[in-house]
């Protein structure tokens, strides 16, 4: 391996939190104290937040490393912790979610409403014949019964595994197959981008290949019609006919709670398993602490999908086991129109918003006039997830969501993590744009270099995570050695076999630490670009390019180059209204190449820039850079399946030749 990554990017701005905030925060600096005092006491106290049925007998188990075990022994009911214990507390007429229709319709959903239709679901797939340890695969769009199925297979202990509603048939097989699927839990179909979409004949597809499958339970919500089996079942003859009284059992705070899939940006997505009492401790404790959940006067809205991790741990389980009050929105943000998130936000009032930097970059090229139309004034936090954000749109999104003042927590986690690692404490830290800041109180994060050494502060190269935590994944589904081969082979006693070096998890993730020793990812080890002996942080490279006025989002590959070995390959999309044909064109390439320059240094000035319309994303929103590298260097793409809209790759394609 050669040298770790160099650190270009020089980013000072910094903002404190607001004082009110600040006087009133569910978190204060203490908690990193008490954390670091007594790791384990800490998470048992967070634990203890939840209502457990059985005490744990030891906090966690680590003599198998890397296969952990916390709160060993104890019992609990994940469904119970999310409703029962709202609704006996007599909050059972606090609404629970506020869902929002693509075409406009709307439902309110209250705490008791929920647990009735839990209960209902319960009963539904215990007479389907689930039961504890069974998995169920849950295909459907952002309808309240995606989080109701969710919560009534962890009522009943059965695993559920979510495939976003996106994926195709394919895709959903191999899901199926690898989880050796009992029931699916579809809909007709969902609305997407102004008219329906339809689900089910998908699931018809997948199933045809699926042996495991026995019951196909579906949801009528577009009312489209749909082809018919014996094994189909409509979700309101059944669930909704089902009795309302179900007793949540107790499980093993080991039990697997689910599946999930990672998006798949880098390789073939690899099914993550999580369990039930550390993951649910880690999500409830991480939900208070950065969104500063106040269950009492929040609205809160997390704009992810069910399909992801962020839709399961901060729409499902963690605002759920606080009892909190959120919205929850079934489309896409330009339809009808690009102002729908901000009148989704004046109108239920919202005061935490969740969502990710593809959506920042994405209303910062439509343009700041269309948030300013709305109120965004009961707005008091703002959250980014998924990828690094650019400084710029960090700026952007506290400018012109956060009325210039509302504190941006940068959230660092994984599917595999289960749960936010890495991010400010909105009542504590004085946040720098583009930085996600330092390890939350009870984790214990890392940036080591080429031989697992910790970089000194100014220091660029791999992020780990020195010691096991509540909601870390505990194998990949069916694959201890892929587990062990990905995560805990590259550093640590994994990769020297000696079994008195500590275990240390690989994130997949280049970082560095500023001079404060703040921590900012740079994007993947996978993507990080060698120029001339020095490695190169796509990421930093990008954020230099968003920061021109013209530059709305970028992407940046390393292409193989005779005498730097790799050279910068820049594909960019301009905002609105910047003129790109023919002269104007090259002359906003040499502009942003010499502001490249400028920003970092020589030694990251691209060799190439393309301006593009769109760039590849996964259907999360990522940038998959593998196959723009397949671009750069001529070569035929690589796997596309997770890829959202495979013409983006023809667009590319045929933009360059224009373009260039
Ligand atoms: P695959 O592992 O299959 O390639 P994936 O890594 O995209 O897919 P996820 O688990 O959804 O699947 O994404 C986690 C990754 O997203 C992190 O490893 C990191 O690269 C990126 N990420 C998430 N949040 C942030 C953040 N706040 N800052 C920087 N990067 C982030
Ligand atoms: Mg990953």
């Amino acid at each position: 391996m050669s040298e770790a990554l160099a650190n270009l990017l020089n980013e000072t701005r910094q903002f404190p939190p607001p004082a009110e905030l600040a006087a009133d925060a569910n978190v204060t600096a203490d908690a990193y104290a008490e954390a670091e005092a007594d790791r384990l006491a800490f998470w048992e106290r967070q634990a203890a937040r939840l209502a457990w049925t059985k005490q744990w007998d030891q906090v966690l188990d680590w003599s198998r490393p890397p296969f952990a075990k916390w709160f060993v022994g104890g019992q609990l009911n994940v469904a119970y912790n999310c409703l029962d214990r709202h609704v006996e507390a007599g909050r059972g007429d606090k609404v629970a979610i506020h869902w929002e229709g693509e075409p406009g319709d709307s439902r309110t959903i209250t705490y008791a409403d929920l647990h009735r239709m839990t209960c209902q679901a319960a009963n539904a797939l215990t007479d389907l014949g689930v039961t504890a340890g069974d998995r169920v695969a849950i295909y459907l769009p952002m309808i309240p019964e995606a989080a109701v199925a969710m919560l009534a297979c962890a009522r009943i202990g059965a695993t559920h595994s979510v495939v976003f509603g996106g994926f195709s048939a394919d895709a959903l097989t191999n899901r199926i197959q690898d989880a050796s699927a009992k029931v699916v839990i579809t809909a007709d179909g969902g609305y997407r981008r102004g008219k329906p979409s339809a689900l089910k004949p998908t699931v018809d597809e997948a199933v045809a290949n699926c042996p495991s499958v026995e019951h196909v339970l579906v949801v009528r919500r577009t009312g489209e019609d749909v082809g018919w089996s014996e094994r189909d079942h409509w979700w309101h003859e059944t669930v909704e006919q089902a009795p309302a009284e179900h007793t949540a059992q107790s499980f093993d705070s080991e039990h697997p709670l689910f599946i999930l899939y990672t998006s798949g940006t880098t390789a073939r997505p690899k099914g993550i398993l999580h369990t039930t009492g550390g993951y649910l401790t880690q999500a409830a404790y991480t939900s208070y602490a950065v969104f500063d959940l106040k269950p009492d006067s929040d609205v809160y809205w997390c704009t992810a999908d069910i399909g992801w991790v962020t839709g399961h741990s901060y729409i499902v389980y963690g605002p759920l086991s606080n009892g909190a009050t959120q919205v929850m929105y079934e489309g896409t943000p330009d339809t009808p129109h690009k102002g729908r998130f901000w009148e989704i936000v004046d109108r239920y009032r919202v005061t935490i918003l969740y969502t990710a930097p593809t959506l920042i970059r994405t209303m910062m090229k439509w343009g700041e006039e269309i948030p300013a139309e709305y109120n965004l004034s009961s707005l008091r936090l703002l959250g980014s997830v998924g990828e690094p954000i650019n400084p710029e749109a960090w700026m952007w999104y506290r400018q012109h969501v956060g009325h210039g003042e509302l504190p941006i927590v940068d959230t660092w986690w994984q599917t595999e993590t289960g749960s936010m690692m890495i991010s400010p404490l909105p009542g504590v830290t004085a946040a720098k744009p583009g930085s996600a800041m330092t390890p939350l109180p009870g984790v214990v994060a890392d940036v080591v270099d080429d031989q697992g050494q910790s970089v000194p502060n100014g220091g660029g190269g791999y992020l780990v995570l020195r010691e096991p935590w509540p909601s870390m994944l505990r194998t990949i589904w069916g694959d201890d050695n892929r587990f062990i081969e990905t995560y805990w082979s590259r550093f640590g006693a994994g990769a020297s076999g000696d079994a008195n070096d500590p275990w240390i998890y690989f994130a997949g993730d280049g970082a560095k630490k500023d001079d404060d020793g703040h921590v900012w990812l740079l994007g993947r080890v996978d993507d990080v670009m060698l120029v001339s002996g020095h490695n190169i942080s796509t990421t930093e490279v990008e954020s230099a390019l968003v920061s021109h006025p013209s530059v709305a989002e970028a992407a940046v590959v390393g292409a193989t180059d005779p005498t730097t070995g790799q050279a910068i390959v820049a594909f960019a999309i301009p905002r609105g209204s910047t003129e790109i044909s023919g002269e104007a064109g090259e002359q906003l390439i040499a502009e942003l190449r010499n502001h490249v320059a400028k920003t970092l240094g020589p030694i990251a000035k691209p060799r190439q820039i393309m301006l593009v319309p769109e760039l590849p994303k996964t259907r999360s929103g990522k940038i998959m850079r593998r196959l723009l590298r397949d671009v750069a260097e001529n070569r035929s793409l690589g796997d596309v399946t997770t890829l959202q809209d495979s013409s983006v790759m023809d667009l590319i394609a045929s933009g360059m030749s224009g373009g260039k």
